[in-house]
């Protein structure tokens, strides 16, 4: 579990979405979306809003305030229905929470794109809503996707993934941080049990 606003190409931005909260709970915690300054930023660092979209997310503290209250709602929704997929418990409760969401952004949403290869679009919208409803709509696309079958829940830590690998065999959110991070741990622990056993025949 590295820092929310790192980007991942390996991830789709509902994985992002539910990665924003840094060490829940712990001493190193940290929300990505706690103010529209860090809303942006994240939106920026995971492609979601070009920069200078990102960076005029609020014209005033109300907005601002809406804003993160709105994001940490979709946020919510969404981690509560993705969660779900990845621990593999019922699909149901967590849906109903999370489509309101997704119908909302259906509703905002254009069209764009010939026959073919047409996409729901939201960049006509001022910035805020842009994000968050293209951000729902992500999340409605994945629910009745093939790739809900490939959310799993990191090995290590509490963030989901996508596993895109060809066997799906990936464990960790990020093979350079939380693998990593599991691999020093139980090497660690092997050194541990060796120099116990030498000490005991010793
Ligand atoms: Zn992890």
């Amino acid at each position: 579990m590295t820092s929310a606003v790192t980007p991942r190409t390996s991830t789709n931005c509902t994985a992002h979405l539910v990665n924003t909260v840094d060490d829940p709970g712990g001493p190193q915690h940290h929300d990505h979306l706690g103010t529209a300054d860090d809303i942006g930023a994240w939106a920026e660092a995971v492609g979601a809003l070009a920069p200078e979209r990102a960076r005029r997310l609020a014209a005033n503290a109300e907005e601002a305030a809406d804003l993160v209250r709105r994001a940490q709602d979709l946020r919510t929704a969404v981690a509560g229905f993705f969660g779900a997929a990845a621990d593999g418990t019922d699909l149901a409760a967590p849906w109903r929470a999370l489509r309101p969401v997704v119908a909302e952004a259906v509703a905002h949403a254009e069209l764009v794109g010939e026959p073919g290869a047409t996409t729901h679009d939201w960049s006509h919208l001022p910035a805020a809503d842009a994000l968050l409803l293209a951000a729902a709509g992500a999340a409605g696309r994945l629910a009745v996707a093939p790739g809900l079958a490939r959310i799993k829940r990191c090995g290590a830590c509490p963030w989901v993934f996508l596993d895109r690998s060809k066997n799906g065999s990936r464990r960790w959110c990020d093979m350079g941080d939380c693998g990593t991070a599991r691999k020093m741990e139980r090497y660690t622990a092997r050194r541990a049990a060796r120099r116990r056993a030498a000490r005991a025949a010793g």
